[in-house]
């Protein structure tokens, strides 16, 4: 096991700055996720701790030990990508004694380690199998084991799981989060899939065009995002960004006015006239019965919500139903305000009975606002 620190690493190729001044540091026996949209150097980060790319600067420790000129395979972490590559003449049994092999372990111990590491991952069965007589979830457990087996100092993981359908993908990452509560080996994660992120996460490393955008719990990074990138890249369906005009204690947006809940005007005392960008996630959106008044009229207080003292920060707002979207427990709503064609969404628990073109009031919870500045989008609240 083992400490991983990074220390303003930059990466460059030609005149791409592929990742620049990266510093975190995973402590022994965590599961660290890196994410973020594509080409934001998810995997340049785990190949130059892998030692598989090196640093243009910056240093990388590896349990106090700087590893910049440490060959790879001399590194004692072990990588798994998403195109594993198993030894194909080989059985699954010599597959996963292949790194200890290497590393001139005798046969007793191989065979220990392999029956440990089958046991673990449920492959005990097919130790005698090919690789071809094996399915695809198959096969990515062996190429797990195979870096499991060598008992490696840390593990790096790049999106190991993107190849399996969505069941074996539920199940596989549920095997990796009780294979890591039990071996406790320090890993890096590259996802693009939230549900991994969230769920297998003990940080959650947010990156944009090469930097980083916040460290945090999955909670954290759910509930304070630091800006409206993270905002928007944590959370499926992604959170809301309405644009909007302030003016005497009132937000307008695309033509309707919201109060401005009290606590918000306090925190960053708004200027007439001033814009933001007001961030609202699906499911602080309740959605009312439909109009049957015409547009324009005061709305009937007719939302499923009981109207609490909290009501009074509520905003009323017409909007315009785009699409219906059934899941089951929740239906999601795709909406629009009149005039306005930016689409926004919206979560509502069981199912709504509501039609493309319908009219509908939308609620929007005032205490579960952010405030982003519209330049930067660092978060005002
Ligand atoms: P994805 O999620 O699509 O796999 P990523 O976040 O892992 O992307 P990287 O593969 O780390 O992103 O790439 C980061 C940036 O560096 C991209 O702009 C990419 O084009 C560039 N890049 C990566 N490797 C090289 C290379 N060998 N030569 C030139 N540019 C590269």
């Amino acid at each position: 096991m083992a400490i991983v620190r990074l220390e303003e690493i930059t990466r460059q190729f030609d005149r791409v700055k592929a990742i620049e001044n990266i510093s975190f540091e995973v402590p022994d026996g965590q599961f660290w996720v890196l994410v973020g949209p594509s080409g934001c150097g998810k995997s340049t980060i785990l190949r130059t701790i892998a030692g598989l790319e090196s640093a243009t600067s910056g240093r990388i420790y590896i349990d106090n030990c700087l590893v910049n000129d440490i060959p790879a395979r001399d590194r004692d972490v072990a990588m798994v990508f998403q195109n594993y590559a198993l030894y194909p003449h080989m059985s699954v049994a010599d597959n996963l004694a292949f790194g200890l092999k290497m590393r001139g372990a005798d046969r007793q111990t191989q065979q220990r380690q392999v029956q440990a590491v089958a046991r673990s991952l449920s492959l005990d069965h097919l130790l005698d199998r090919q690789p071809k007589q094996l399915s695809g979830g198959q096969q990515q457990r062996v190429a797990l084991g195979r870096a499991i087996a060598r008992e490696p100092k840390v593990f790096l993981l790049d999106e190991p799981l993107s190849n399996l359908d969505a069941q074996l993908r539920d199940d596989t990452r549920a095997e990796l989060k009780q294979l890591h509560q039990r071996l406790g080996i320090t890993t890096i994660y590259v996802t693009h899939d939230q549900i991994e992120a969230m769920t297998l996460a003990d940080r959650i490393v947010i990156l944009d065009g090469g930097r980083i955008q916040q460290i945090g719990d999955p909670q954290t990074v759910y509930t304070q995002p630091a800006n409206r990138m993270v905002a928007t890249f944590i959370g499926n369906p992604p959170m809301n960004i309405f644009s909007a005009t302030y003016h005497e204690g009132q937000f307008t947006i695309a033509g309707q006015t919201m109060p401005c809940p009290a606590a918000l005007r306090r925190a960053i005392a708004p200027s007439p006239g001033q814009t933001f960008d007001l961030g609202l996630r699906p499911e602080a959106i309740a959605i009312g019965s439909p109009q049957s008044s015409p547009p324009g009229d005061p709305p009937e207080a007719s939302l499923s919500a009981r109207r609490t003292l909290r009501e009074r920060e509520r905003a009323l707002l017409t909007a315009i139903v785009e699409l219906v979207e059934p899941l089951g427990r929740e239906t999601l709503m795709r909406l629009t305000f009149p005039g306005s064609p930016t689409p926004f969404a919206a979560i509502a628990p069981g199912r709504v009975q509501s039609q493309p073109g319908d009219r509908l009031t939308v609620s929007f919870d005032g205490d579960r606002l952010f405030v982003f500045d519209r330049a930067t989008g660092s978060t005002l609240y």
